[in-house]
């Protein structure tokens, strides 16, 4: 039985090998003046904000760039980024860049939109104090990785730098108006970007299949997400100027990006959220160091769907299995955790908590964050999570 539910998700998607040209095209019916938002200098060195300027200029969009957004952006940041995008009159904001970019640019969007500090609106632990509305101002998005799905999404992700907090604010004003997902753009990804952005997108594929609150549209999301995931996220990493794998990966993102905003995250993530923003990890490699243990701690809730993500990371079709009994169960459920350890090693990401900075003397501070301000993503994982668990689930990744 298919049980009841709501999809949604408003953003027009631009695709394809230099579809960035057409961008100035597709949002001239937002605003007049863009503010361009990205993370350093890459960004103006390899020319790529000079090329967005021109594209816009062509379609008479004035534009300004601010540049002052770290990977896993904060809050201070946003709140700088919203007084110059207000001085300069800006009406457009566009994110150019990965997930940090891209979020950085909706909350400025809310931030100028509301005239507000960012933090008001974000559910910390101390709760969400400001609702965002329609005065946000028109997002788009230009991803440059594959990626965080953020393009697709209705979330952005910020971190306090006063409590080291780090929470998602999902509300649907935060939908671009326009994404542009041009495969060229992440020609230039290292191979550890690669890695880290392309495990993000099968972890967004596990969690939102699993999820309580997955749909019929979005397993469908999920499954091709991964199928594509373990054909070309090796070949991308090995060879980033193959643009097969770029193009294939950019999709396999996108797909899941749709995925997570219906059917949003659960276990991993919750626990990732509180860990990079007490020590600023790189989100991708977060996640690998943890997600064969919160596959391992799920599974039994839901052995068929977690016997399917197996299959088709083993590259066995889209992972039909007719029936999971007590005598197969435990083969198949093996042969997934194996298969998704086999993924992290192939790419270089096998890296324990213990060598991305995280100390055991914090086990409980998290486990207590993620039950705390991370509570909503925690609860839609299929299996009620102790504080124990999650200390468990840390001692495994350490
Ligand atoms: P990122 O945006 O932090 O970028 C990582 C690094 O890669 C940066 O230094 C950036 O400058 C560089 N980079 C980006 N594109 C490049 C390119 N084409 N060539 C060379 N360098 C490039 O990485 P990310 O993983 O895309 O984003 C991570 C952030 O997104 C985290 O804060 C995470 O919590 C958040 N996130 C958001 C959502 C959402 O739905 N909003 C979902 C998942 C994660």
């Amino acid at each position: 039985m298919i049980t009841n539910f709501d999809y949604y998700n408003p953003t027009r998607i631009s695709f394809g090998t230099g579809n960035i040209n057409g961008l100035g095209e597709k949002i001239k019916i937002y605003g007049k003046k863009a503010l361009i938002v990205c993370t350093g200098n890459f960004f103006i060195e390899s020319g790529l904000t000079d090329k967005v300027q021109s594209i816009l200029r062509e379609a008479s969009i004035a534009s300004e760039v601010y540049t002052d957004v770290s990977p896993n952006p904060l809050t201070t940041e946003i709140d700088r980024g919203a007084d110059l995008g207000r001085k300069k009159d800006c009406d457009i904001i566009i994110g150019l860049g990965g997930g940090s970019a891209i979020d950085a640019a909706k909350a400025i969007a809310v931030a100028i939109g509301h005239e507000k500090p960012i933090w008001k609106f974000y559910p910390g632990s101390k709760g969400i104090e400001e609702e965002v509305t329609s005065k946000t101002l028109p997002i788009i998005a230009i991803t440059t990785t594959s990626g965080t799905g953020s393009h697709m999404t209705c979330f952005s992700v910020l971190t306090n730098p006063e409590n080291k907090e780090k929470p998602g604010l999902g509300n649907e004003f935060l939908f671009p108006k326009v994404s542009i997902v041009d495969p060229e753009l992440m020609l230039t990804m290292p191979p550890k970007i690669t890695a880290a952005t392309g495990f993000d997108v099968l972890a967004h594929a596990i969690e939102a299949y699993t999820s309580r609150i997955s749909t019929p549209i979005t397993d469908l999301y999920c499954e091709e997400s991964m199928r594509l995931v373990a054909k070309y996220l090796v070949k991308a990493v090995n060879n980033g100027k193959d643009i097969e794998s770029r193009e294939m990966m950019a999709l396999a993102d996108t797909l899941a990006g749709m995925a997570i905003t219906i059917a949003v995250i659960t276990l991993c993530h919750s626990i990732s959220h509180v860990i990079c923003g007490i020590y600023n990890l790189v989100h991708g490699e977060s996640l690998a160091a943890m997600t064969p243990y919160t596959i391992g701690f799920s599974m039994n809730e839901n052995p068929l769907k977690f016997a399917k993500i197996g299959k088709i990371l083993n590259k066995q079709g889209s992972g039909e299995i007719d029936e999971i009994t007590d005598k197969n169960k435990d083969i198949y459920l093996e042969k997934t955790v194996n298969s998704v350890k086999k993924l992290i090693k192939d790419i270089s990401l096998d890296i324990p908590l213990s060598k991305q900075g995280v100390k055991k003397s914090d086990f409980v501070l998290i486990a207590s964050e993620t039950l705390g301000y991370m509570a909503n993503g925690v609860a839609l994982d299929l299996r009620e999570v102790s504080e124990k668990d999650l200390i468990d689930i840390l001692e495994k990744a350490y």
